[in-house]
C-alpha cells in the first residue's frame, strides 16, 4: 500500500485542481491520498467526484497555528467538515489571509516591487491565498527565479521584509476543535527549521498530553538526523509517525508519493477517526 497523507490543490496553494490531484495520485501509483489544503475543505467535492477506482481519499486540512510566537501547521484528518466550531475557526483563519496578503503586497510595493493585489488574486483564484501565491507573482515579475527563492529574509520568510502575520490558532485549541469534530491530528513538519523557528520538544510533549495523535517525520524539509530525532521523540511520547510529500504541484519540486506513511499507522488513524470515513474511488468523472 502506497499512502501519501499531505497534499495541496488549487483550493489553497497547490497548482493541481482537486480533480487533477487525484488523477495524478493514481498515476503515481498511490493507493491512498489525503487532501490537506490550508485552512479549507473546499476541494473535497471535486476530488471525490473525480476519484479514480483503486484510490482512496482521506479528507483533511492543514491548519495554521501559532504557539509562543512560532508558526506551526497541524494536519487534521477525517473530521466532520460541517462541525460548526471547527468550521468557524477555519473560516476565520482563511478569511484573514486576504487582508494579510494585501498587506504583503503593500510592503512589496514599498520595497519598489511593481506587484499588485489583482495579480496575486488572479494567481490564487478561489484558493485560500498564501505566501506561495505572492511568491509566484514575484517569479512572474522576474524578482526571484523560483517560489522557494522568495522565502528569504529579503522577501517572504517568517519575519522577512515583506512578511505579515495572519490569524493563527492556538494548537491546543486546534487539537480540541479537531477532536470535537471527530478528527485526528498530526503535527506537520515539526523539524522544518529552514522556514523559521521550530516548536520546542517540551511543547510537543504538552500537545501529546493534550491529545495530539502523531508527528510527520518523513518530509523533504527534514534531514536524516532530524528524522531520527523525531522518531525517537514519537516513541518517547507514544505518537504515531507519518511520512508524506506535502505536494504542491509545480510550486515545489517534491512528487506525489515521494514520502509515504506506513499502512499500520494509516490503519490506526482511520480507527481513531469518527468524523468522516475514507472515500473509496468509484471511477471518477
Ligand atoms: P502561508 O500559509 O501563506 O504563511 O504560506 C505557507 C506556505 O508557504 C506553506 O505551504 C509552505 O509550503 C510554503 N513555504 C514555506 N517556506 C517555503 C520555502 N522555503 N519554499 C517554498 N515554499 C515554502
Ligand atoms: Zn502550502
Ligand atoms: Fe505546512
Ligand atoms: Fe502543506
Amino acid at each position: 500500500m502506497r499512502i501519501d497523507l499531505h497534499t495541496h490543490s488549487t483550493a489553497s496553494d497547490g497548482t493541481d485542481t482537486p480533480a487533477e490531484l487525484v488523477r495524478n495520485a493514481a498515476a503515481a501509483g498511490l493507493d491512498v491520498v489525503a487532501l490537506t489544503d490550508h485552512d479549507t475543505t473546499r476541494g473535497y467535492a471535486e476530488a471525490i467526484a473525480a476519484l479514480p477506482e483503486g484510490l482512496t481519499l482521506v479528507t483533511g486540512a492543514e491548519l495554521s497555528c501559532r504557539i509562543d510566537g512560532v508558526s506551526m501547521h497541524l494536519l487534521a484528518y477525517l473530521f466532520d467538515p460541517e462541525e460548526p466550531e471547527l468550521l468557524a475557526e477555519r473560516e476565520l483563519v482563511r478569511d484573514d489571509r486576504v487582508p494579510r496578503a494585501r498587506g504583503m503586497v503593500a510592503k512589496l510595493q514599498a520595497l519598489g516591487v511593481p506587484v499588485t493585489w489583482e495579480q496575486v488574486a488572479r494567481i490564487a483564484g478561489d484558493g485560500s491565498v498564501g505566501r506561495p501565491h505572492v511568491a509566484t507573482a514575484l517569479v512572474e515579475l522576474g524578482v526571484v527565479p523560483t517560489v522557494s527563492d522568495a522565502f528569504t529574509e529579503d522577501w517572504l520568510a517568517d519575519g522577512g521584509q515583506a512578511y505579515m502575520e495572519k490569524h493563527e490558532t492556538d494548537p491546543f485549541e486546534a487539537i480540541r476543535l479537531v477532536k470535537g469534530a471527530g478528527g485526528v491530528t498530526v503535527f506537520a513538519h515539526p523539524g522544518a527549521d529552514k522556514r523559521g523557528r521550530t516548536v520546542p520538544e517540551a511543547a510537543i510533549a504538552k500537545m501529546a498530553a493534550a491529545g495530539l495523535d502523531g508527528i510527520e517525520v518523513d518530509h523533504m524539509d527534514h534531514d536524516p538526523e532530524t528524522r531520527d530525532r523525531l522518531r525517537g521523540l514519537a516513541a518517547d511520547l507514544g505518537l504515531l509517525v507519518t511520512g508524506s510529500s506535502d505536494y504542491h504541484g509545480s510550486r515545489k519540486t517534491v512528487t506525489l508519493g515521494e514520502f509515504r506513511t506506513d499502512p499500520e499507522v494509516y490503519g490506526e488513524i482511520t480507527r481513531r477517526a469518527t468524523g468522516a470515513f475514507p472515500v473509496p474511488g468509484t471511477g471518477g468523472a
